[in-house]
């Protein structure tokens, strides 16, 4: 949590204090830099990508991997910092590292064969030798958010230097600490001074990010945030990446295994205290399972543990605003018709909640369209796997997704609009860094993760070369009678034929493979 010594916005802010959100203990202060600072540590990143951009693929792997190392070495430091930080369990916290560790691997490993130079066909130009080559963008500008303060912003940064980049990461005023941690893990393992940096402060200091002549500009956080991020972008022409909210659907069809079904919604909407973009946020279950799978998800969510200790399965939410968008959706849906099977509004304890499943809920309730980032699992019946895919789609986010079941997974998974769906699990393409990582709508645009989101951190180059004349290709203006005649008969012969020509034609190149 963090306090500020004047109200934000105001541009006078001049110190960040971080809080413990579990009990406001003050952990540190920092400075809140300023667009000045923040333009200054892109000039230094500038100089420092060229000496990481020189490397090979090889020595920047290795240094890749020292920094994985590196962050396991420091791994009893990023528990304290982040549970302490953050609010959540350090147990959340090590699968975090886990999580962050294997992306780091798979991105040193994984960069030299994505960034390989490829041939293509030269189409009409059979004497070209066309080439599609990638080169590292220069300098990124790393936006973060404060729920996965390790996870999220390694998404991009492991990607972008692993495509050769230098990286300016602005963490959360909420977690700092966590990723003061994590450059300064980079500062130690790479060789490579101001290769990774840190600026803290507040949404100004993200917004001059933003406005920096950075090459391209990698936003995790909300929708509305992420708008402002894009207008202050446009300055500059900067490309942006955006990863933003999310209102997750699980759907359980007919013959899906429903105490897994139960088990996965209770985690998936529980997990981190339910602040989680990929978070379960909605379920919709076939009616002949519903009874069974709400009895089960009780029985489950009854056995939660909520609070600071060893043996809590979520701690406090991070943020106390988030804490009146909770009590607020809550207020709505019951105010509404819904009924609160376990807890309800008497379950928000200062800065814990306490988890809430709702049933008889309906789409006009703002728990199942607006993002509540808190711990509540609504749960709506529906005749069929289609109409809960109808509804699910309804929506204006499409981040993850999840279908239970046992016949129909791959085509209920490939008809719900969002960027990710994890068939009889939850959450688990997050933790698969070969998968790309993103959504449609208002969850954003590009990818992180896997070879789509590394190639994000690359200019794509096209080279034409002409290995030898190519007959009637000529590159004067010569007879423009003669040239239009000849394009004439080409365009003919080659694509004016009838499709027996093209039927022809695909049966020759397989005989000539
Ligand atoms: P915010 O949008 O409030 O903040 C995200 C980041 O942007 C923070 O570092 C914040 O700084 C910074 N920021 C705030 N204002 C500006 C500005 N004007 N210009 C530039 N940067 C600014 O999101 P939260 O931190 O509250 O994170 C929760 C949201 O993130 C949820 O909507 C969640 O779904 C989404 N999210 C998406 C993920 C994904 O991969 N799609 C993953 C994780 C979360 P400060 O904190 O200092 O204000």
């Amino acid at each position: 949590m963090a306090t500020t010594s004047a109200a934000p916005g105001t541009g006078k802010l001049t110190k960040l204090e971080v809080r413990n959100p579990s009990t406001n203990e003050l952990l540190a202060t920092l400075p809140v830099h300023k667009a000045e600072d923040v333009n200054a540590a892109v000039v230094r990143a500038r100089r420092a990508f060229e000496v990481w951009a020189a490397l090979s693929f090889g020595e920047r792997r290795a240094h890749l991997l020292d920094y994985r190392r590196e962050i396991v070495r420091r791994m009893d430091d990023f528990l304290n910092i982040v549970q302490r930080e953050n609010g959540k369990p350090k147990n959340d916290v090590a699968s975090e590292l886990l999580l962050v560790t294997s992306h780091l691997t798979h991105a040193a490993n994984r960069a030299e064969h994505v960034f390989r130079s490829r041939r293509v066909s030269s189409g009409m130009l059979p004497t070209f030798r066309s080439t599609v080559s990638y080169h590292p963008l220069g300098v990124i500008g790393v936006i973060g958010p404060w729920n996965y303060p390790l996870f999220t912003p390694m998404g991009s940064i492991a990607y972008a230097l692993a495509a050769g980049n230098a990286v300016v990461f602005k963490p959360s005023e909420y977690t700092p600490l966590s990723g003061k941690l994590l450059v300064e893990c980079a500062q130690a393992a790479i060789p490579v001074p101001d290769l990774v940096q840190l600026i803290t402060g507040y949404g100004e200091t993200g917004s001059a990010l933003a406005r920096a002549k950075v090459d391209k500009l990698a936003f995790t956080g909300s929708p509305a945030t992420g708008r402002r991020v894009m207008a202050a972008a446009a300055e500059n022409l900067t490309p942006v990446l955006m990863e933003l909210g999310g209102k997750d659907a699980m759907i359980v069809a007919a013959d899906a295994d429903v105490k897994r079904a139960a088990s996965a919604a209770v985690f998936g909407a529980f997990t981190n205290s339910g602040q989680a973009c990929i978070s379960i946020e909605r379920v919709y279950v076939a009616d002949s399972v519903y009874q069974p799978f709400v009895d089960e998800v009780v029985a489950l969510a009854r056995s939660i543990r909520v609070g600071t200790g060893e043996d809590a399965h979520y701690g406090a939410m991070t943020m106390e605003k988030q804490i009146d968008i909770v009590r607020e959706h809550l207020k709505d849906a019951l105010d509404k018709g819904a009924k609160a099977l376990i807890g309800g509004l008497d379950s928000i304890k200062g800065r814990f909640i306490d988890p809430v499943v709702l049933v008889d809920v309906t789409p006009d309730m703002k728990v199942m369209s607006e993002e509540t980032f808190g711990p509540i699992l609504p749960i709506a019946r529906v005749s069929t796997g289609d109409e809960a895919v109808r509804l699910a789609n309804e929506g204006k986010y499409g981040l993850g997704s999840s279908v239970f079941a046992k016949k129909d997974g791959q085509r209920l998974a490939a008809a719900v609009r969002s960027g990710m769906t994890s068939i009889n699990s939850v959450i688990a393409f997050a933790g698969i860094p070969a998968l790309p990582f993103g959504g449609v709508g208002d969850s954003g645009f590009g990818r992180i993760h896997g070879d789509e989101g590394m190639r994000e951190f690359a200019r794509i180059k096209a080279t034409a070369e002409e290995m030898m004349p190519m007959p009637g290709f000529s590159l004067s203006f010569g007879d423009p009678g003669k040239s239009l005649e000849q394009t004439r008969s080409v365009l003919k012969r080659v694509y004016g034929g009838s499709m027996l020509d093209d039927v022809r034609g695909a049966f020759g190149r397989i005989f000539r493979r």
